[in-house]
């Protein structure tokens, strides 16, 4: 029967007998021994009762047996739920109690601990361990290992994925099976990827760069992927020679260019390196271009449309920038309900095939940030050139507005990150009782340099409007990040809220 993301990402694994995985151990698995593994696990999480439309919540590390789980549940016509491995049994607990799945998929060292929290929201448990073991792959052995899969239409439910929770809590993005087949292959005929590709996979597979961007879209290009637990950078240094493209968030590509082993030679041969998630800082892009003779593709997307723009693959990929809204995808840039002219910041709103259903059992939510006639409000501010660029500015949540005037953080960043000494900085507002809000920053040091707040403020003084520039400033060591490589402005504003007041 049709299953529309079966069909396309996984019923072509019979036909494969070459690797479709390669491990760091240097261990391949063929894509027919992952679609058997596949139906194997299927056939298992039907028996315990996972059935179409229920919903299968996971919180396991990343292996080949943890990505089959997904085709397992897209096979079942189940709706895939992966959770950040870092959440707590408290965080977990809530994800239960909104989600209510039919079965919850553990760590086994996890399961004491995890199985209350299981049995209180209905779910039934079963483990999955980072080696591969567990009741789920011991209730898989000896099951058929081929699956006829349950009938779906592009229309029907794939995968809840929960945002990353980096502006408040995480919310429960419903993404039908044509949001996510529609993008991979936008994706596939824009960033030119062909069955001869080998994608060194070091992202999560519970957040929608690592599991859609990436794996979808290989599965359906029937490439092979080196596929590493997690970002490891001794692995990543071996294991580059073998690859042909990457996708990486910002802090990959700025850990890989401290080592001095990243040479152009090692990656004389690539294809190509992506990079999203988060913003790529423009000297970044330059450094990576001045050591390898590679620019890095940014693109820009989130989990509740996966990807919206791209730089191109040929024409200019430019630094500090998203690039071009994608091919079906529609972008316009709004301010107090109107489209602002080209060149202006305003919100993104962004409509098209890739734009989810809504967010799980929040229709408020859901009515203030997808407006009825598809346009979805990213939340992001931005602007797009007279060419179409698009440079994201920041967060809609994290303008400061001080003494009735808006002012965009990153403007005030870049100055300060140009600043000699100054490694990188978050701008924030903190509450005054003058002014609202006041500028407030927190400096990063480059490796070695002692900085002074006072002399940093005085140089960014003569090129920024009096009212844009901080009015206080901390030094730490680093800026707290969460597993995507986002900065938390929200437990920075947390942190000092106080120092005005
Ligand atoms: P939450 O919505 O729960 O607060 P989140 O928005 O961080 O968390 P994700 O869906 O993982 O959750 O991230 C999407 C966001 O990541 C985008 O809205 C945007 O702010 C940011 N982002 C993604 N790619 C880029 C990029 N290339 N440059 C700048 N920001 C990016
Ligand atoms: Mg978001």
């Amino acid at each position: 029967m049709p299953n529309t993301l079966f069909d396309a990402l996984f019923a072509p694994l019979a036909d494969r007998d070459d690797a479709f995985l390669i491990l760091p151990d240097g261990r391949q698995i063929t894509g027919h021994a992952f679609l058997a593994m596949v139906a194997q696990q299927a056939h298992a999480l039907r028996a315990a009762g996972l059935g179409t439309g229920d919903r299968i919540a996971v919180q396991i590390a990343k292996s080949p047996e943890a990505l089959a789980v997904y085709g397992a549940a897209v096979a079942l016509g189940a709706v895939f739920l992966p959770l950040n491995t870092a959440n707590t049994a408290d965080e977990v607990d809530y994800f239960l109690g909104n989600a209510t799945p039919v079965v919850f998929l553990c760590d086994g060292t996890k399961e004491a601990a995890l199985a209350p929290v299981a049995a209180r929201h209905g779910a039934t448990v079963l483990t999955l361990n980072a080696d591969g073991s567990g009741s789920l792959t011991d209730h898989a052995a000896g099951q058929p290992q081929t699956i006829a899969p349950v009938d779906r239409g592009p229309e029907d439910l794939a995968a809840f994925l929960y945002t990353s929770g980096t502006t408040g809590r995480s919310k429960g993005a419903m993404l039908t099976h044509r949001n996510l087949l529609s993008n991979a292959e936008v994706l596939r005929d824009l960033w030119r990827f062909t069955a001869e590709d080998v994608l060194l996979h070091a992202l999560p597979i519970f957040h929608t760069h690592g599991l859609f961007v990436a794996s979808n879209l290989v599965l359906l290009t029937g490439g092979k992927m080196i596929f590493l637990p997690g970002f490891d950078q001794e692995a990543v240094i071996r294991l580059l020679p073998q690859a042909t493209s990457m996708m990486g968030v910002p802090t990959f590509y700025t850990r890989l260019l401290d080592d001095p082993r990243f040479t152009r030679d090692l990656v004389g041969h690539f294809r190509l390196f992506i990079s999203g998630s988060a913003p790529l800082l423009a000297e970044t892009h330059r450094d990576f271009e001045a050591r390898t003779g590679h620019r890095i593709l940014e693109r820009y997307g989130m989990t509740e449309t996966n990807m919206n723009t791209s730089n191109p693959y040929e024409g200019e990929r430019r630094a500090g920038t998203v690039g071009l809204p994608l091919p079906g995808v529609e972008l316009r840039v709004m301010a107090d309900g109107l489209e602002v002219p080209r060149g202006e910041v305003g919100t993104l709103e962004v409509r098209g095939p890739n734009v989810f259903k809504g967010y799980w059992q929040m229709p408020e939510k859901t009515r203030e940030e997808l407006r009825e006639d598809g346009w979805f409000i990213t939340g992001d501010l931005g602007v797009q050139g007279e060419d179409g660029y698009v440079t994201i500015v920041g967060r809609a949540k994290d303008l400061v507005i001080s003494g009735g005037f808006n002012i965009y953080p990153k403007e005030v960043e870049l100055l300060l990150d140009e600043v000699p000494g100054v490694l990188e900085s978050a701008v924030i507002g903190l509450p005054h009782p003058d002014f609202g809000e006041a500028v407030f920053a927190v400096l990063v040091p480059q490796k070695g340099a002692v900085l002074d707040v006072e002399t940093v403020l005085a140089d960014i003084r003569d090129r920024l409007a009096r009212f844009k520039q901080p009015k206080a400033a901390v030094v730490v060591e680093a800026l707290p990040r969460n597993t995507m490589g986002k900065v938390q402005k929200n437990l920075l504003r947390d942190q000092y809220s106080g120092w005005f007041t």
